[in-house]
């Protein structure tokens, strides 16, 4: 790996022998890994391995019971609070539940953050709003509460929210979840149009193998049997290539 990975504006988010654990139940073990920017990395494996565990442990939400995390080449534990908020600002994320603010329209819900974290005018906000809005596809929704949407436009309004403040990363833990095959696909080319527009880097969580064969360029399998990450690569390779049975077998047989 060239030296200039290292230098902080290169680097978005690296794990460094990381230990996840609740209590005394270890959920993962030593995980090591750096995400190169510009990437779609999925992070991939059965129910309950530790796939929302570790995306929580990278956006600040739980503290490692060991190792470190690096948000832009910084050691985030190793912050004061306020550095940590404003690490997390460059962090975009969208939960599984992706829960929209009922009470307010969509453009309300996309601009909440800006409100919040920014001293910017109502009418550079409103600008922001309008092209966030526009990127994901709802430029005719901004007006509409959330209870009126389609299961894929919550989910692309929950994007628009999560671009908000411009990150340099998004995390999205099983973003085409719930939603019909359709939708599904489209929220994959929306993903994959928001990097090549915005450059964002997006780390998601999934187990679908349509869109971590469409949209991945990079994976990390975390096994539940020995609480480690045991095979890093583009998941076509994986498939083919993958020295695990289990690796194999969880990208050969759900499609
Ligand atoms: P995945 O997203 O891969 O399905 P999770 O990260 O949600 O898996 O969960 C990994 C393991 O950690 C599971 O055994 C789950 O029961 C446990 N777990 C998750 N969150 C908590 C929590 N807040 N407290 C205790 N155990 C948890
Ligand atoms: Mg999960």
């Amino acid at each position: 790996m060239m030296a200039s990975r290292n230098r902080p504006e290169e680097t978005v988010a690296r794990v460094d022998r990381l230990t996840m654990a609740f209590g005394d139940t270890v959920v993962q073990r030593d995980l090591d890994f750096e995400i190169v920017p510009g990437t779609i990395f999925a992070i991939m494996g059965p129910s309950g391995c530790g796939k929302s565990t570790l995306l929580r442990h990278m956006v600040g939400l739980h503290e490692p019971a060991a190792g470190r995390v690096f948000l832009g080449g910084e050691n985030f534990w190793g912050l004061e609070q306020h550095d940590r908020n404003r690490l997390l600002q460059q962090a975009g994320v969208l939960f599984q539940g992706g829960a929209l603010w009922s009470s307010m329209t969509v453009a309300e819900n996309v601009a909440l953050p800006l409100e919040l974290f920014t001293d910017r005018s109502p009418e550079l906000i409103a600008d922001q709003v309008a092209f966030k809005l526009a990127l994901v596809g709802l430029a005719g929704a901004s007006d509409v509460y959330p209870a009126a949407l389609s299961g894929g436009m919550r989910k692309r309004a929950g994007l628009a929210r999560a671009l908000a403040m411009d990150p340099r990363v998004l995390f999205l833990d099983e973003p085409s979840a719930g939603l019909d095959p359709l939708s599904a696909r489209r929220l994959d080319t929306l993903i994959l149009r928001l990097r090549a527009t915005l450059g964002v880097t997006v780390v998601m969580v999934t187990h679908e193998l349509e869109s971590l064969f469409a949209i991945a360029d990079d994976s990390l399998y975390l096994d539940p049997e020995t609480k480690t990450a045991i095979a890093r690569g583009a998941p076509r390779d994986l498939q083919k290539q993958s020295e695990h049975d289990q690796v194999r077998e969880f990208l050969n047989t759900r499609l």
